[in-house]
């Protein structure tokens, strides 16, 4: 995340959260307090708690709490809200972990809270370290930005909500209620069961909106379909020469990396594989042969690795599909030689390689919203 935008992302925060609150001024006495602060005393205040707001993020980027199919990251998610917590304890608000410690709860004040900011201190997890120009849990500055997996979806905004809140108590501005900061841990996995018991327990104010991965403020969050496409005759589902197919991190991320192994003439799929990265040098492909690294490798298998570009899987646009490549490069190659070639993994592949991977605004799908 840049954090000159960052900067603006805060100063924004803080400047909406006054603007919220200025119906209260209109109608209290005008002491000096009361005034609504000019455009550059915010800028000053939040000037003087950037510093330390950097900080906090960088050490919050640092506490891995991933959310992956096993949620075996749980522990570290309460960890790093614990840490929130105690920050936010030491900017002068009131803390405290709810829904089995999987959620922060935290008041600026002690009044009733009318406004809630939505926030989600869990991240996707990272496939391959090494791919990272940075290490993704850093926290590094360089290039004038704060690098890490979370750094802007959604740790970044946590920070920014959090110091926007202080810098409207360094301003001395009282607003018209309370506002509260829900942080929840079970965003990435889209099941959102940790918001569900915030509302049941009674503790979600009335309105509110996300601070997440966007300034100033999402307003609509995507929605999804899970499916699971099936072919009709199976029956050869066994006899593919292809096997261990693995792509992708996450349900709502663009997979970055898809692998499979195949079986056959490996002279021709190296053949083919170098004349489809001709075609889309976007996407890299590494071929693997049987040796001390992968001793579980056939003699005559290959397994190939394709390199994309991971990203948020609300703009598909933005990335590259690493799994549909590899589909379209195994179906248009025709890599699925002889009996394999009208098989039902053929099919499966030529629809996710040609349907799937073909466009992202359901032009291949038949379902096109709008006009080109
Ligand atoms: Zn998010």
């Amino acid at each position: 995340m840049k954090s000159c935008r960052w900067g603006s992302y805060l100063a924004g925060l803080a400047g909406g959260l006054l603007l919220v609150g200025a119906a209260a001024f209109a109608d209290s006495d005008s002491g000096p307090d009361r005034v609504m602060p000019t455009r550059e005393r915010i800028q000053a205040a939040v000037d003087g708690r950037m510093p330390e707001a950097i900080s906090a993020l960088q050490r919050w980027i640092s506490i891995r709490s991933v959310t992956d199919a096993t949620d075996s990251y749980r522990d570290e998610k309460t960890r790093l809200l614990e840490v929130v917590a105690e920050k936010s304890r030491q900017l002068g608000f009131s803390a405290r972990l709810v829904a089995n410690d999987q959620v922060a709860i935290i008041d600026m004040d002690d009044q009733p809270p009318v406004i809630g900011i939505l926030v989600h201190a869990d991240v996707v997890p990272v496939a391959d370290p090494g791919l990272w120009s940075h290490p993704p849990f850093s926290g590094q500055i360089a290039d004038g930005a704060i690098w890490g997996r979370g750094a802007s979806d959604d740790k970044g905004p946590i920070a920014a909500t959090l110091y926007a809140l202080a810098v409207i108590k360094d301003l001395g501005v009282e607003l018209a209620g309370g506002v509260r900061v829900i942080v929840g841990t079970s965003e990435e996995n889209m099941i959102w069961d940790d918001f569900e018991t915030v509302a049941e327990l009674g503790l979600a104010p009335a309105r509110g909106w996300t601070a997440d991965a966007a300034f100033p403020v999402v307003h609509a969050e995507k929605s999804f379909i899970n499916a699971v496409v099936s072919f009709s005759d199976l029956a050869d589902v066994h006899q593919t020469s292809i096997s261990d197919w693995q792509g992708g991190t996450a349900p709502n991320s663009i997979p970055g990396r898809a692998s499979l192994r195949l079986l056959g003439d490996l002279d021709k799929a190296a053949e083919a594989v170098k004349r489809y990265q001709r075609q889309h040098p976007e996407v890299k492909f590494e071929l693997q042969l049987a040796d001390g690294y992968l001793p579980d490798l056939l003699p005559n298998q290959l397994q190939i690795v394709a390199i994309g570009q991971s990203g948020h899987g609300s703009r598909p646009d933005s990335g590259i599909n690493a799994i549909t490549h590899l589909a379209r490069m195994v179906a248009s190659e025709g890599l699925l030689a002889g009996n394999y070639e009208d098989s039902a993994a053929a099919r499966s592949l030529q629809f996710l390689g040609d349907v799937i991977g073909g466009s992202t605004d359901g032009a291949s799908l038949g379902i096109i919203a709008h006009m080109r």
